[in-house]
């Protein structure tokens, strides 16, 4: 508001003038300045927090590792090993938090956390089983990427802000965030370069990776609610990592090369019993130790004790992904016509026209979407409000369609 002629007007709260740079709003008979109203803000919020805070959730999940696959199953087309051996770590992880919550003196046995890391190549699901599994547990979930941190003191994000985001996705209450999931991405990323520390000390890598054990540790961490650098007069909140399962996912390019290694084989063409190991093969025997071979060190390895792969997703698969998981694309736009009375069907050779191309393309799974959004634009333009009610998608339509792609 700018300044008029007329007497200058104070905010009733603290005093300050009416400026280009202090904006009043008018109350009936009083005002108040921006400023002000971002303090009551805060305020209001912190006493909600407290109000919520008092209320501690006891955890009561008691899904068996076969049920929570099933889960799974309608979300994730293959992946078994990866979707078996998370069934039994989420499991096994709330099962210590029930053992801590009724944990008696002469239980003097420390079970530690099932952090775990997945192995795969972009697009094939890491993302989608970790978020799939907050779904069914129905606790707060969060995503980062490793890339965007940097050690302290260095510009970048701090890695508490990890934190603040499982708080916002939490509602701000603590307790529920303290059980919540963190899935990490791109942890390859912040690999040591070289496997010999003393040859090559990558500071960036390391040192973010040193930031990451304190979360990984299971201590309680200064939190800046809002996220971003810490400033001295912000007020933390602490939170208590010991219960918040970490996922962390990478595509570990090579990685082939160190398990080859290790198992004293070439990556192509070794045999064994007269069977070839190939480059996609050799994932299924990856261990902790081919990650640290990788460049993470062996703390972090110590702390992420599930480590487990994701296979490539091959023509058959992503057929399955298009048709099949509950939030199937074919289905999301079947949803979205019905809404508007359009009945929509797909021929069997649509659907893999839709693949091949996304194969050619070398978009992965992810590139379903853009695939199929390019067929369906026109179509979602044109037939509401006219009276068609029917649209069936053949081959020759989505041939037509993606031929624009091609030029
Ligand atoms: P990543 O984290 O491995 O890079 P995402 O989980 O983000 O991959 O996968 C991208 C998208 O591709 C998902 O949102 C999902 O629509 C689809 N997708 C990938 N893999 C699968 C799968 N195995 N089953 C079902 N959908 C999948």
């Amino acid at each position: 508001m700018a300044k008029t002629g007329r007497n200058k007007r104070t905010c009733s709260f603290c005093g300050n003038e009416e400026s280009n740079q202090l904006l009043l709003l008018d109350g009936i008979d009083a005002h108040i300045c921006e400023n002000c109203v971002q303090t009551a803000n805060n305020i209001l919020r912190k006493i909600h927090n407290d109000y919520k805070n008092n209320i501690v959730e006891t955890f009561t999940f008691d899904k068996k590792p076969i049920e929570i696959k099933n889960f799974l199953d309608k979300y994730i087309i293959g992946q078994e090993e990866a979707k078996k051996v998370i069934s039994v770590a989420v499991y096994n992880h709330y099962k210590r938090i029930r053992y801590y919550q009724n944990k008696k003196e002469q239980d003097d046995v420390e079970i530690d956390k099932s952090n775990i890391i997945l192995v795969g190549e972009t697009g094939i699901g890491k993302t989608l089983l970790a978020s799939t599994i907050a779904k069914l547990l129905d606790v707060p979930f969060c995503i980062a990427d490793a890339t965007v941190f940097t050690q302290a003191g260095y510009v970048g994000e701090d890695v508490e802000s990890i934190l603040s985001r499982l708080l916002q996705a939490a509602d701000y209450n603590v307790s529920k965030a303290e059980k919540g999931i963190v899935f990490i991405d791109e942890i390859d990323k912040i690999a040591r370069k070289s496997d010999n520390p003393s040859i090559t000390r990558d500071v960036s890598g390391e040192g973010v990776q040193q930031a990451l054990l304190k979360l990984l540790e299971g201590s309680i961490i200064n939190v800046p609610p809002e996220g971003g650098r810490k400033h001295p007069e912000q007020k933390f909140i602490q939170i208590d990592t010991k219960n918040i399962l970490f996922i962390a996912g990478g595509a570990f390019d090579g990685i082939e090369k160190k398990i080859a290694n290790r198992l004293n084989t070439k990556v192509i063409g070794y045999k064994k019993n007269g069977n070839k190991i190939h480059d996609d093969d050799m994932l299924q025997h990856i261990t902790s130790q081919d990650i640290r071979a990788y460049g993470l060190i062996p703390e972090i390895c110590g702390r992420f004790p599930v480590v487990t792969y994701m296979t490539k997703l091959d023509e058959d698969a992503l057929k399955r992904i298009l048709l099949e998981p509950k939030n199937a694309l074919t289905k999301q736009y079947q949803k979205l016509l019905e809404i508007d009375d359009i009945h929509l069907t797909f021929d069997d050779e649509a659907i893999s026209a839709i693949v091949e191309k996304t194969v050619e393309l070398k978009l992965g799974a992810r590139g379903l979407r853009t695939i199929i959004e390019k067929i369906m634009t026109d179509a979602m333009f044109d037939f509401p409000g006219k009276n068609k009610k029917k649209l069936h998608i053949t081959k020759a339509y989505v041939i037509d369609k993606l031929a624009v792609i091609n030029k």
